[in-house]
């Protein structure tokens, strides 16, 4: 299969914002040259072309972040009213819808995916989390609470009470796979709480990071309240958690991290949540409609190349409608034209870099030579050889690694059932928690499915459907806490109860 890579003209304010030096960091309200002077390349994932060189953080980038967030958690920022955070938060949303059109095409370039993907998907969501968000700062309750305390003097009274305080500076540590959206889901609840932040982006994803930070500060943003800190994880990120300045960890991103990450936590107990890895099961049973199951799962794995937490990368069929599935989706994967994410006539990008799509195009290997069936897709391509075609595999035992860890590719595994009993235990036989789908018509055995599913979300009849009013997090190795919705703010708030003798 070959890739046409039409000739890409940026829009005027993305050239602007790739030549105006994208290679600095947002500490305290400035955009500063990392202290080493040392740089990262960042490029077109569908061409390999060099786009822009970004700030490569050392130890002494990131004291210079946290000193600046630390201070900022006592500056105007804790005096700010809530109305006014609020309208702050509200103002950061109407300066990225006005700038939608950028930040959609730096996404694509910078990450790959398919432009309407970024334009109507992912940047309207990322915006969504701060109009979301904004409402809540004014919302914020403690409690009074009623006591029994047998030590109260004749004559006094207790009066206790809960107030709700920011966890303080929030090192925020997001992946590749939806970068401003990830961004946008530490940021805005973390804002919305009081607290100060340290973003530090993907490697290879930072551009739309960087583009909001000078959006946050036409907002008006105070000085040091967010600050975005490039470079490699190793380096960069592991500095960042360590600091014996940060208070909290939100993290996003692969298992294997998060596992380091709450070693790193605890040296001095550092509050940590984490969005971990998934590799979600779709459950098809016979009475379901097959138009809608097929379509929503195919593209549950395929769009974005696959490259989502909650993707549905196991499905299930029953043995009855199993063929359908198997065909519909192959079908549907064949019927995907591969492209660079500005070319209006593709469907679906590249992957993010040549690394992951060599990891995908090694899982289907090794898979094959286990005895797997590849029924469609299974191809590397591309001039970056970052391309890999929508694929649907075929006996995939319960033992191998295709079945039991996350490919992160548009890769759908595919195993027919005969029993109830038996798909349950396959769908939760998995180190991970994240996500499923259930799709048949009963509407009450859809629900005493999803009681019996071990996973964060459980669709039904769609997949893939996550909105900033909803909690989404990981059961079991997928995660620790939720994001969204009121529990999202949770992790950015502390407890103080406040007992007086009155
Ligand atoms: P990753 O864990 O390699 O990296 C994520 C982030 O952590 C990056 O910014 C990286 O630079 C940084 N990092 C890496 N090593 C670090 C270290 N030692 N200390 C501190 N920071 C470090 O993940 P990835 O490959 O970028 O993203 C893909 C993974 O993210 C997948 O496993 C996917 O399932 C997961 N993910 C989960 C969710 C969710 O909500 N559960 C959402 C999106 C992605």
């Amino acid at each position: 299969m070959t890739i046409q890579i039409p000739a890409i003209a940026y829009r005027e304010r993305i050239g602007r914002f790739l030549s105006a030096d994208p290679g600095r960091l947002l500490i305290d309200g400035r955009w500063l040259e990392p202290v080493g002077g040392q740089t990262l390349p960042t490029v077109d994932p569908a061409t390999g072309a060099h786009l822009a060189d970004i700030a490569r953080a050392d130890p002494a980038d990131i004291d210079r972040a946290v000193t600046a967030a630390r201070a900022a958690l006592g500056g105007e920022w804790a005096t700010m009213t809530p109305a006014d955070r609020g309208a702050l938060l509200w103002r950061i949303a109407d300066l990225m819808q006005e700038h939608l059109d950028d930040l959609a095409e730096l996404e694509t370039l910078d990450q790959g995916k398919n432009l309407r993907t970024s334009r109507f998907g992912e940047v309207p969501a990322a915006i969504n989390q701060f109009r979301y968000y904004a409402g809540w700062p004014t919302r914020i309750l403690g409690q009074t609470i009623p006591t029994s305390l047998s030590r109260t003097p004749p004559g006094k009274q207790v009066l206790a009470y809960t107030r709700r305080e920011p966890v303080g500076v929030v090192a925020a540590i997001v992946p590749w796979n939806s970068p401003l959206i990830m961004a946008a889901m530490k940021l805005a609840p973390a804002l919305a709480a009081g607290c100060t932040v340290v973003l530090k982006p993907a490697e290879n994803t930072s551009l739309t990071a960087l583009y909001l930070g000078r959006l946050l500060q036409e907002a008006g943003v105070p000085d040091g309240v967010v600050n975005i800190v490039t470079g490699l994880g190793a380096e960069t990120g592991q500095a960042l958690a360590e600091h014996p300045g940060v208070d909290k960890i939100a993290f996003t991103g692969s298992t294997a991290v998060g596992k380091q990450l709450v070693r790193t936590a605890a040296a001095d107990l550092k509050r940590c949540t984490l969005e971990l890895g998934g590799k979600s099961p779709a459950l098809v049973m016979p009475d379901a409609d097959l138009g809608a199951a097929v379509e929503g799962i195919a593209r549950g794995i395929f769009d974005n190349g696959g490259q989502v937490c909650v993707a549905s990368a196991r499905v299930y069929a029953h043995r009855s409608v199993y063929r359908d599935v198997v065909d519909g989706m192959a079908a549907f994967g064949e019927r995907l034209r591969l492209g660079h994410g500005l070319d209006a006539g593709a469907d679906l990008g590249p992957l993010v870099s040549q690394t992951q799509a060599q990891r995908v195009a090694a899982f289907i290997e090794e898979g094959r030579a286990d005895g797997a069936t590849v029924v469609s897709g299974g191809e590397l391509t591309g001039p970056a050889g970052t391309f890999y075609s929508p694929t649907v595999v075929t006996d995939v035992r319960a033992d191998m690694r295709l079945m039991r860890e996350e490919v992160f590719g548009p890769v759908a595994v595919v195993t027919p059932f005969d029993d109830v009993d038996e798909v349950i235990g396959w769908a939760n036989d998995s180190q991970y928690g994240l996500a499923a789908s259930v799709w048949t018509e009963g509407l009450s055995h859809a629900h005493r499915l999803a009681a019996r599913i071990q996973a964060g979300t459980v669709w039904v009849n769609c997949h893939s459907f996550l909105g900033p009013e909803l909690p989404k997090g990981g059961h079991k190795e997928s995660g620790w806490g939720y994001e969204n919705g009121a529990q999202g703010l949770e992790n950015y708030l502390e407890t103080k109860t406040v007992v007086a003798l009155v």
